[in-house]
């Protein structure tokens, strides 16, 4: 029970991937909390772009790792190329024994603005522009000063979570030091849109005669990352990149080598999508599970139509699922959407026309349908 001395049972100051996932995991055990951050939007540069089996394993209880996966690239494999640009070395990246085998590539944005989704869709908004200043702890908890477009103003809470990032103020004003210290290397990254006629699902390795560089995959894009060398573009500042110091480095590296730059697997990747180790249904979401032949068959923006048709209608409660090749064979004979209820039971099934993915329209028009007469507009939690 929350004492009314207290504004919330945990304030987590920084809506990062740690502050979103902590307050996903406090929720899900009762816990009153409150997140705040002092950015308007979520960070749309370049940063993290690869979730891991673990990861993804840690979440899935929250109800989110699904809909990341959805989204997400899965990595096939990684291709080591030497100075020569000739492979040298080619690692498949599918052994591991777990629900989520695969590498996924996804910008570390998207997966933000998925889990802040999911704390939502629980009635927990991250408080937007909304800056921890200062903090005093006393016997009973913390009081901590927080300035927004409102002002500044104070808010109590039993516990506070630090969750601000490498140059966390928490941390300063609770006088913990950084151990440690900073590489001398200085890397550029950088996200470079490319024209090809498939999905990316390799991940490649230069070592060219003077640094690495490496390219991730993503949805009509590639990641790029090198290091500078000592002195190379000494007016780039740590903080965003000049979109031409990017391009020039990627000239630089994996330009030097036509077989390589903006590259295009030769056949498309059938993965197979353990169906019998994921437990679809959990008493709690609805499911939207596409079965598809192959991954390369569906984009991120088609997912996107399902995804905010079914959040409106199914007050968010809501987990998307890409049943690839095995489920395919098993079930269907084209692409096929099916809606499967809490309980387990396929509420709606949609087919595919010759060549094409399953028509979001009918997806809607059974939506409304079905619950145009009990949308609700308060709190989804249940
Ligand atoms: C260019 C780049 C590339 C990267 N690539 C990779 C990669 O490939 N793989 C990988 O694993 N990691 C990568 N990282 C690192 C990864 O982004 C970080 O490890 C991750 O963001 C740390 O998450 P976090 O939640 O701890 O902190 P952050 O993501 O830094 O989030 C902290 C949040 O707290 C907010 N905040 C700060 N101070 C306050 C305050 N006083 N009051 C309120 N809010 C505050 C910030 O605005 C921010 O939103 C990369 C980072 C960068 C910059």
């Amino acid at each position: 029970m929350l004492n009314s001395v207290f504004d919330c049972e945990v304030l987590i100051v920084g809506a990062g991937p740690v502050g979103l996932a902590t307050a996903l995991s406090l929720l899900a055990q009762c816990v009153n909390v409150r997140i705040i951050d002092d950015m308007p939007v979520r960070h749309a540069t370049p940063r993290a772009s690869s979730i891991h089996a673990r990861t993804l394993e840690l979440l899935a209880p929250f109800g989110v790792s699904d809909r990341l996966v959805a989204y997400a690239q899965p990595i096939r494999q990684t291709l080591f190329f030497d100075v020569q640009g000739q492979e040298i070395l080619r690692r498949q990246l599918r052994a591991i024994d777990s629900q989520y085998p695969a590498q996924q590539s996804l910008q570390q944005g998207h997966a933000e603005w998925m889990i802040a989704e999911q704390l939502l869709a629980r009635g927990v908004d991250v408080q937007a522009t909304t800056r921890c200043t200062d903090l005093v702890q006393n016997a009973e908890g913390i009081v901590v000063t927080v300035e927004s477009d409102a002002g500044t103003s104070a808010l109590r809470c039993r516990y506070l979570v630090g969750a601000d990032g490498a140059r966390s103020t928490v941390r300063k004003l609770c006088d913990v030091r950084m151990v440690g210290e900073d590489y001398p290397e200085r890397w550029i990254v950088g996200e470079l849109v490319i024209e090809h006629t498939g999905v990316l699902t390799d991940t490649h390795i230069l070592f060219g005669p003077d640094r690495p560089a490496l390219t991730f995959p993503l949805d009509g894009a590639i990641m790029f990352f090198t290091i500078l060398r000592a002195g190379e573009l000494p007016e780039a500042q740590p903080g965003p990149a000049n979109p031409d110091h990017v391009l020039q480095m990627y000239y630089a590296t994996f330009g030097a080598y036509p077989r390589l730059a903006h590259r295009v697997p030769d056949v498309p990747w059938s993965g197979h999508f353990l169906m019998h180790k994921c437990c679809l249904f959990d008493g709690f979401n609805w499911t939207l599970i596409l079965t598809v032949p192959d991954r390369t068959a569906v984009r991120t923006a088609y997912i996107r139509q399902l995804d905010l048709a079914a959040l409106v209608w199914l007050n968010a409660r809501v987990r998307i699922v890409l049943a690839v090749g095995d489920a395919f064979a098993w079930n269907a004979h084209r692409p096929t959407l099916y809606v499967v209820r809490p309980d387990g039971y396929i509420a709606f099934r949609c087919d595919a026309a010759a060549g094409q993915l399953p028509d979001v329209n009918r997806l809607s028009a059974w939506l409304i349908e079905n619950f145009a007469g009990s949308l609700r507009t308060d709190s989804v939690a249940p």
